[in-house]
């Protein structure tokens, strides 16, 4: 290959045959990457020559891309409602259907200038916070993870984006190390929990089986477990007039409610993702 289009053209080739989802996409984003220029300037000069080492680099992320590694994985970012997130092994990529959550949290919000505090559990890249905060103008967040290297991320994508005055990231499992912190209660509590069953893990595509860390993923047998456990502390920190907002697997809605249920809270809205599929809950106390 002697210059970006051609690059392009030849991982496009490998990856139709590979049989991969988006193979010109995926060329585009990878050979972009590799040569680190912007995508557009791979469309507007497509003659532009390239290295030897630039050829190299192409070669290295097309076989990465051939070994089924995402392309955010690869390139080492994903974007997010139109923000850039980067991401490492130890973060979920954030995905399209989760913008489904900020969305549903951003309608319920009436005062987007108000002074409201967020509270985020299991936060990985940050990314579900982060774009609140984006929206939410006052707004201040407490973001936790149980993974110390996943709270690097989050921190580095919080300063990115010009957001680290109104973010905090704290280690903890779940509420566990909230209490000593005094905080709450918050009008926003949201999660993105780990919600696959541990026997449909092998299921998942091997972009995210191999690649995702199960962590983030694995909901335990049942793949209810982190709800069990997140639920009654997220009861205990929302305020009265709060609103908490939940993922869900597409088949879990009834599940997670009577999970809330027993922890004093009541559903106020199944959302659906763009497939039309159960995705988010939002609760509010049960009035006492
Ligand atoms: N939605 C993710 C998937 O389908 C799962 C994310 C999670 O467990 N929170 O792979």
């Amino acid at each position: 290959m002697q210059n970006a289009g051609e690059a392009v053209q030849l991982a496009t080739k490998l990856f139709t045959e590979a049989g991969l989802e988006t193979p010109r996409l995926d060329a585009r984003v990878l050979v972009a990457a590799a040569l680190n220029i912007d995508k557009t300037r791979l469309f507007s000069h497509p003659e532009q020559p390239i290295s030897d080492h630039q050829c190299l680099a192409v070669h290295g992320f097309i076989q990465r891309r051939l070994g089924r590694e995402p392309v955010a994985r690869i390139v080492g970012e994903r974007e997010f409602w139109s923000l850039t997130f980067k991401v490492d092994a130890s973060t979920l990529v954030p995905r399209p259907d989760s913008e489904t959550l900020v969305e549903a949290i951003l309608k319920r919000t009436d005062n987007r200038a108000g002074r409201i505090s967020i509270l985020d559990m299991g936060t990985g890249s940050g990314c579900l916070v982060l774009a609140l905060l984006s929206e939410l103008s006052r707004a201040t967040a407490v973001g936790v993870d149980i993974s110390a290297r996943t709270l690097d991320i989050a921190t580095q994508n919080a300063r990115f984006l010009g957001l680290d005055q109104r973010v905090r990231f704290l280690r903890s499992n779940w509420c566990d190390g909230l209490a000593a912190d005094a905080r709450g209660p918050f009008d926003i509590i949201i999660s993105n929990p780990p919600y696959i069953a541990v026997g449909d893990l092998k299921k998942l595509d091997p972009d995210v089986a191999e690649f995702d860390p199960h962590g983030a993923l694995s909901g335990g047998d049942d793949g209810l477990q982190a709800y069990r456990e997140l639920l009654p502390g997220l009861s205990r920190y929302l305020a009265k007039t709060g609103i908490a907002g939940l993922e869900i697997g597409w088949d879990q809605a009834g599940a997670v409610k009577n999970i809330a249920d027993q922890a004093g809270l009541s559903c106020l809205e199944t959302v659906q993702d763009m497939a039309g599929r159960d995705r988010v809950l939002l609760f509010r106390p049960v009035e006492s």
